[in-house]
């Protein structure tokens, strides 16, 4: 086998089962990122906690923020392959940046797109596309985690829209947020899964504040605690129906699901490519500790997590397409991605010995970024309920 095509089996390369206009889209992101934000470039963000916003704005350049968006709106109708396909790149270069563009176009903004008024799309939908605005979701509470239906925000009734009270905590890019999709309870005699209401708050309206918080990884798009105190929302910021969001916050949520753990995907390819070329250049007893056979099979492990990662989101993302709701798929899929992500960060980690455990590689970085998988979006406990309740036990 030549260097080549041994090159071609370690990074995002597998172009098989991709479109043309797939290929393009992996490559041009990559394209994007490789000069918009450069690899020795990141760690200093990290450090500082400051936003990609370059790289996001060059995205938006490009058109890529326009994928999972309607044309009517400006967008590109993008299948959902097409996302993961984004997804898995930016992952690849950069989670930080995956999860920036996530949680605007997919997170908070996959509620606007589904679920919003004509009006309120043509309003904010052209201006995510060009990267204008940006949005955070704020559905989680200090009291409420995975117990969703159990929020305490309330939204009152106020002649010609409501009034916002109530704290939100670990919100993604609240602090850069234009605008907050927060979900709260509109009629509280409802029952638990009745009742709640998803709108669409403006960041800067007097009564809300966002106060940042620090967190072991994915600093560059932080958690934020978001407190809101009578906050007015004008009804045409109303997502969907009064009281009948239940629904919808669980479609919306698959679609997180996809993205986030397609961005697991991508950063598994990554980990196993750092800590492939750091083991064939360090050596030691006078050889790459890549000959020693204990590090190869390592290697492979991650190999082999990369690729089955990959494999349970492009499957996912072919079902939606088909039109299936792949609840159970997706779930795995979420399970799949994330706990590959952190165990080939932790592998990866082990390869590179003290320098795995140093401040000036990357590696650390990969590791604390990854941890979070198995947490957000629902954590993974939750999905092994939902496939649990799915097999019938
Ligand atoms: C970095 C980060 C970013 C986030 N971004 C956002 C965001 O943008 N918007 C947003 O709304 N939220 C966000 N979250 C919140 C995230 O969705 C919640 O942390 C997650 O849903 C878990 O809730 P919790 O932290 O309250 O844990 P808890 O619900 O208190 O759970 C604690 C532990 O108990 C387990 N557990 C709880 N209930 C069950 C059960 N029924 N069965 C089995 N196990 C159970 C959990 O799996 C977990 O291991 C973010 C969180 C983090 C860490």
């Amino acid at each position: 086998m030549t260097t080549a095509a041994i090159r071609q089996n370690t990074g995002l390369v597998n172009t098989v089962g991709l479109s043309d206009e797939q290929i393009m889209i992996r490559e041009s992101v990559l394209d994007i990122l490789r000069n918009t934000l450069p690899l020795d470039s990141i760690r200093d963000l990290d450090e500082k906690r400051q936003f990609p916003e370059e790289a996001y704005q060059a995205l938006a350049a490009s058109g890529f923020l326009g994928i999972p968006f309607e044309e009517k709106y400006g967008g590109a109708a993008g299948t959902f392959k097409d996302l993961t396909v984004l997804m898995e790149a930016l992952g690849y270069h950069y989670t930080g940046i995956g999860q920036g563009v996530m949680t605007t176009l997919i997170y908070a903004g996959g509620h606007v797109s589904k679920f919003g008024s004509d009006e309120l799309k043509r309003r904010i939908i052209p201006q995510i596309i060009e990267g204008k605005v940006k949005l955070a979701l704020a559905m989680s509470e200090p009291g409420t985690g995975s117990d969703v239906a159990g929020l305490t925000t309330r939204a009152v009734r106020r002649d010609d829209g409501y009034v916002l009270s109530g704290t939100k905590v670990w919100i993604t890019c609240g602090h850069l947020a234009d605008y907050i999709v927060v979900i709260a309870k509109t009629d509280p005699t409802a029952s638990r899964h009745q009742g709640l209401s998803t709108f669409l708050v403006d960041a800067r309206a007097p009564g809300v504040t966002v106060n940042p918080l620090s967190m072991l990884g994915r600093r560059t798009t932080h958690a934020n605690e978001v407190i809101l105190d009578n906050v007015f929302v004008p009804e045409t910021n109303l997502i969907g129906e009064e009281n009948k969001t239940w629904k919808n916050m669980m479609k919306c949520l698959a679609v997180e699901r996809l993205a986030l753990a397609s961005i697991s995907a991508g950063h598994c390819f990554r980990i196993t490519e750092y800590a492939q070329d750091y083991a064939k250049n360090r050596i030691q007893f006078d050889r790459p500790i890549s000959d020693f056979q204990v590090n190869q099979h390592k290697l492979v492990d991650m190999r082999i997590m990369a690729e089955t990662a990959r494999q349970s989101v492009y499957r996912v993302a072919e079902l939606l397409d088909a039109g299936h709701d792949a609840i159970e798929e997706t779930s795995i899929a979420k399970i799949v991605c994330t706990e590959n992500n952190f165990k080939c960060a932790d592998i990866g980690l082990q390869i590179l010995g003290g320098a795995g455990y140093s401040m000036e590689y990357d590696m650390q970085m990969f590791f604390r970024d990854s941890r979070v998988g198995p947490i957000g979006g629902g954590t993974n406990e939750i999905q092994r309920n939902v496939i649990a309740k799915r097999m019938g036990l």
